[in-house]
């Protein structure tokens, strides 16, 4: 019996080999979310650099390879048993073996999150390509909504891919037809865009960014134009109970930007397993 066949037959097997792919790149998502808005600021002062006509500063080498993993605080470099997703901050108790600094617990939940998401995908798909994209879907949500958590940005270089992949795996029909697709990408960014514009003109204010319209267009393509109003308004939803639950714990102020990617990337991948469930149940509840 070949792997494939394996899998294939033994839904188990293929739940748990996708969850413990899914911890593995858990671990690299957290380098990237770590390196890459770091890289792009890189780039950024160089390009500006180049314009102004300076000369441009020789920096050592940054980018998801190199320099290794090291502990920020006394620079220990990680070693292969210190990186077995959520297992080394367990048996290391979320500190450093070099100079006992605390690991920030995001690390493992990351890795968590990300093997349980894959295996629910295994579940719920099966042994397709749906799963596989879902798997892929799962972990550029996941990194951009870290980074958006942390830097307000969703880099054009992960929202631009993940759509152009939803438009891929959707010339196979996989989550919905090719038409949906484009039109969920068209309408995604229109609509925000929309929104942002008003949102601009009537308080002179910007709510939210184009990489949120790019995400939102993203989602489009891998889901449907259909599943948009349900993104929309799951993730509006969970933003506004969040945001005033901030203001009113925190005192958070008003005019403090808060991130909408992270709440996007759930709205997501809610629409990526319930969607179809939900849509169609309330469609039922309104008796169409
Ligand atoms: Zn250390």
């Amino acid at each position: 019996m070949s792997i494939f066949e394996l899998l294939q037959t033994s839904p188990a097997l293929f739940v748990t080999v996708c969850s413990i792919f899914g911890l593995l790149v858990g671990s690299f998502l957290n380098v990237l979310i770590y390196r890459l808005p770091i890289m792009l600021e890189r780039d950024w002062h160089g390009q500006c650099a180049e314009l102004r006509g300076e000369k441009i500063k020789a920096q050592a080498k940054f980018n998801l390879l190199v320099p290794r993993s090291a502990c920020p605080h006394c620079q220990h470099a990680i070693r292969a048993w210190e990186n077995i997703p959520v297992l080394s901050y367990l048996w290391l108790r979320g500190k450093c073996s070099g100079c006992r600094a605390a690991i920030s617990p995001r690390y493992p939940l990351i890795e968590a999150i990300s093997g349980l998401l894959c295996g629910y995908a295994a579940l719920h798909f099966g042994f397709a390509w749906a799963a596989l994209g879902a798997m892929l879907l799962i972990w550029a949500l996941l990194a951009l909504a870290a980074i958006d958590f942390d830097t307000q940005l969703l880099p054009d270089d992960l929202t631009l891919p993940l759509l152009w992949a939803g438009l891929l795996f959707n010339m196979a029909n996989t989550y919905t037809s090719l038409n949906d697709a484009v039109l969920g990408a068209i309408f995604g960014y229109l609509v925000l865009w929309l929104v942002y514009w008003a949102f601009k003109l009537i308080t002179g204010k910007e709510g939210m960014g184009y990489g949120d319209f790019k995400l939102l267009a993203a989602l489009g393509a891998w889901l449907g134009w259909q599943m948009l109003p349900l993104i929309i308004l799951l993730s509006s939803l969970v933003g506004a109970l969040v945001g005033i639950s901030l203001m009113m714990v925190l005192k958070h102020g008003r005019n403090i930007p808060i991130p909408f990617g992270p709440y996007l990337a759930g709205g997501g991948l809610i629409a990526l397993f319930w969607g179809q469930t939900i849509t169609q149940g309330y469609l039922q509840m309104m008796h169409v």
